[in-house]
């Protein structure tokens, strides 16, 4: 059985080995077992279903919650020469029934499914008529009506096991915690389920958690370096998501925003195209995630604190899917932790559900405060031991250094308690370092006697402090109010002197590792050029297959054919990844790239490419020019031709005032019949309107009478 298995994990998928779990999982389900399969993402889930419904007669069903998801898994499945496909709502009636015939007749070997479709009464019948090598319920989590992601058509999904009696089910989640496992069983009917768990460590994921301070800036410099780099930034609102993606842009990057307020189909397009194209940078709120499946996601940056561990985990888990190096960062302030009190304090649901959520943003809290290993302190919090420190995370790498802050933190506390336990930081700050100004002296706080005492310090010293107190909860915030701070019960021992406290210190942002990142030196800089080569190669055949370029080969493989550069077929078909089909396929045009035979990576379609992706990501002509190092007028031209295939809007390509666009188009539209030549109107527009912008005005025109 494992031979057979092995056999086809080379010959269709093109790996060698199984990873963890995987051949246990895959020898229990093709005997015909059920399982309950717990693995991180990126894990290799899909092969645990996969395989075993090659190795097995009849039909594989996949109950799948999103059609994206499903979308991308036929598609990689159709690469590898698999017959997949998938049942959902998009469909004609048509396609529906000659998807239903292929079926019958055994054409298809696996179908993915949405739940609701499954349980209709019409579909369970059809499927009770044929041969069924297994189910497969992926995110199985979403039968949880505890968790966040609850489907309830997933409740209905129990009746398979009295239904198909001798069908293997395994039901797949990342979802870790011990409740949702037991309602999984429990609801899905699989007690007699063997059940596999994964450690949930994500070794490649670099973690960082860094201080506020200017958080734009230092956003800046994080991605500076994972320039070319797909990778998600989260900001909790909806106004900071547009502002922070339009920054990017500015400054160069091409960033898309993502959040529940763009109408649908924008959002819609914003996500296929983050699946689709390379290096674009997604700036979003948590609405974006659930079913995002792209494995080269290179970094997740955190502009605001997560309100628990459970979603930071499950956000940053969204980097390096593909095993390669990522990078997890965050910046965080007093502020966040003021905003997600205040949020708490006035959401619905009552007290017992509000003190766990607060017990769940004091643990996330504590992370960001942490002096020992983050990944350690993160798999601690999902009851999972980590013998070592990691020596993949900031703490391990730069080292922490603590100090003894009993005595400023007792000063701090004293300003909050003498002056009234009103006070914001900011106040609390001018008392301690005495700044004698209106606001101190409405109050006559100028003459409490910590007024003053706090001089040695600096200000973002006193800040750190401040937010350290609120963090550890010694200092609560008064929600109610103004936000002003006020003395917890916990900080009494402290107070009186019987304890004393340790602090985290701040690193300075400039310090020489803080920038030092796995995923940045990912491919060298004498590799580059061939890298980049490869990645063109990829890009124009998924753009050919109309899938996304990682569907033709993942970031992984592309790496090993740069490191080992295969010269022959076979050598070619023992890269990982690479499958007979694959192979066959493309397995000449790759090695033609290795061996210098192709054309060099920046070809004008290259570069059309990326500058349709800087285009309509906001940036203007003068930008896209600077950004692509070449000339504004190879950039008008470039765009010309972008408009004429209708890559590109007129709008999107231009930054012109809409007045005057009107009276360019007027002018080429003034004569009877043919546009007239752009020589023929450069003069008329001579120093109000670049010559290039006649040219994209004259290609839309063209494109429009011609369609
Ligand atoms: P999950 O669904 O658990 O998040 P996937 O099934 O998408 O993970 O797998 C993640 C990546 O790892 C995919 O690119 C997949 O092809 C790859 N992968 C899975 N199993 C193996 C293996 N045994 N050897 C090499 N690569 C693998
Ligand atoms: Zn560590």
């Amino acid at each position: 059985m494992l031979d057979q298995a092995l056999r086809i994990l080379k010959d269709v998928f093109g790996y060698d080995a199984f990873r963890g779990n995987q051949a246990a999982i895959i020898e229990r389900v093709a005997q015909g077992g059920d399982a309950l399969v717990l693995m991180p993402t990126g894990g290799g889930k899909s092969l645990c279903y996969q395989v075993p419904a090659l190795l097995r007669d009849g039909l594989a069903v996949i109950v799948s919650p999103l059609i994206a998801l499903m979308d991308d898994q036929v598609a990689t499945l159709d690469e590898l020469g698999v017959a997949a496909v998938a049942l959902n709502s998009t469909l004609s009636n048509d396609e529906q029934r000659l998807i239903a015939e292929r079926i019958r007749r055994g054409e298809i070997k696996m179908l993915y499914l949405a739940p609701e479709r499954l349980v209709q009464p019409r579909m369970l019948a059809f499927l009770q008529g044929l041969d069924i090598a297994l189910f497969g319920i992926d995110e199985a989590h979403c039968v949880s009506q505890w968790g966040h992601d609850f489907r309830p058509e997933y409740l209905q999904l129990g009746q398979l096991a009295e239904l198909f009696p001798k069908v293997p089910r395994l039901a797949l989640t990342a979802t870790a915690d011990k409740r949702t496992r037991e309602e999984i069983v429990q609801r899905l009917h699989l007690e007699d389920a063997e059940r596999y768990l994964s450690s949930f460590d994500r070794p490649n994921i670099f973690y960082r958690i860094v201080p506020k301070e200017q958080p734009r800036k230092q956003l800046l410099a994080f991605l500076a370096e994972r320039k070319g780099d797909a990778g998600i930034v989260y900001c909790l609102s909806r106004k900071k998501v547009e502002e922070v993606a339009a920054f990017l842009a500015e400054q160069g990057f091409p960033a898309l925003p993502y959040h529940a307020g763009l109408p649908s189909e924008l959002r819609a397009y914003h996500q296929k195209r983050f699946l689709n194209e390379e290096g674009l940078i997604m700036v979003a709120t948590i609405a974006f995630g659930m079913g995002i499946d792209k494995p080269n996601v290179r970094f997740v940056a955190h502009l605001d604190l997560p309100k628990s561990l459970e979603s930071y985990y499950q956000e940053t888990g969204r980097a390096g899917r593909d095993g390669l190096p990522a990078d997890a960062w965050m910046a965080y302030g007093l502020q966040d932790v003021v905003f997600l009190k205040q949020m708490l304090a006035n959401s619905e649901g009552d007290e017992r559900h509000k003190r766990v959520e607060q017990h769940k943003l004091d643990a996330m809290l504590a992370l960001c405060e942490e002096t020992r290993c983050r990944r350690q302190t993160l798999l601690a919090y999902f009851d999972e031991e980590l013998a070592a420190p990691c020596g993949h995370c900031d703490n391990c790498v730069d080292g922490v250094q603590t100090w003894d802050a009993t005595e400023p933190a007792r000063q701090a506390l004293s300003a909050i308690y003498r002056s009234g336990q009103r006070y914001g930081v900011g106040h609390l700050v001018d008392i301690l370092l005495g700044r004698d100004n209106e606001k101190i002296r409405g109050p006559g706080h100028q003459h409490l006697s910590v007024f003053g005492v706090g001089k040695g310090r600096s200000e973002s010293e006193w800040r750190t402090l401040f937010r350290q107190l609120v963090a550890r909860g010694l200092v609560d915030i008064d929600l109610e109010g103004y936000g002003g701070l006020r003395l917890s019960e916990s900080c009494r021992p402290l107070l009186r002197g019987e304890v004393t406290l340790e602090l985290r210190r701040d690193l300075a942002t400039k310090a020489p590792k803080s920038t030092s990142s796995a995923a940045s030196q990912l491919v060298q800089s004498h590799e580059r050029d061939t890298w980049e080569a490869l990645r063109a190669l990829r890009r124009k055949l998924a753009e050919e297959h109309g899938v996304p370029p990682y569907v033709i080969f993942p970031d992984a493989t592309l790496l090993e054919m740069l490191r080992s550069m295969p010269t022959t077929l076979s050598a070619m078909g023992r890269v990982s990844g690479v499958g007979a089909r694959k192979l066959e396929r493309y397995g000449e045009a790759f090695l033609d790239v290795l061996g210098g035979k192709a054309e060099p990576a920046s070809t004008p379609v290259d570069l059309r490419h990326e500058l349709i992706s800087l285009v309509r990501a906001g940036m203007t002509p003068s930008q896209v020019a600077s950004q692509l190092k070449c000339t504004e007028k190879n950039v008008y031209a470039l765009l010309a031709e972008a408009i004429a295939e209708q890559q590109l809007s007129l709008e999107q390509a231009l930054d012109l005032p809409e007045e005057l666009l009107g009276e360019v188009q007027d002018a080429f539209l003034d004569g009877e019949g043919e546009l007239p030549p752009v020589a023929e109107l450069a003069e008329q527009f001579r120093g109000r309107v670049n010559e290039g912008v006649l040219h994209c005005v004259r290609a839309a025109l063209q494109a429009e009478f011609q369609a």
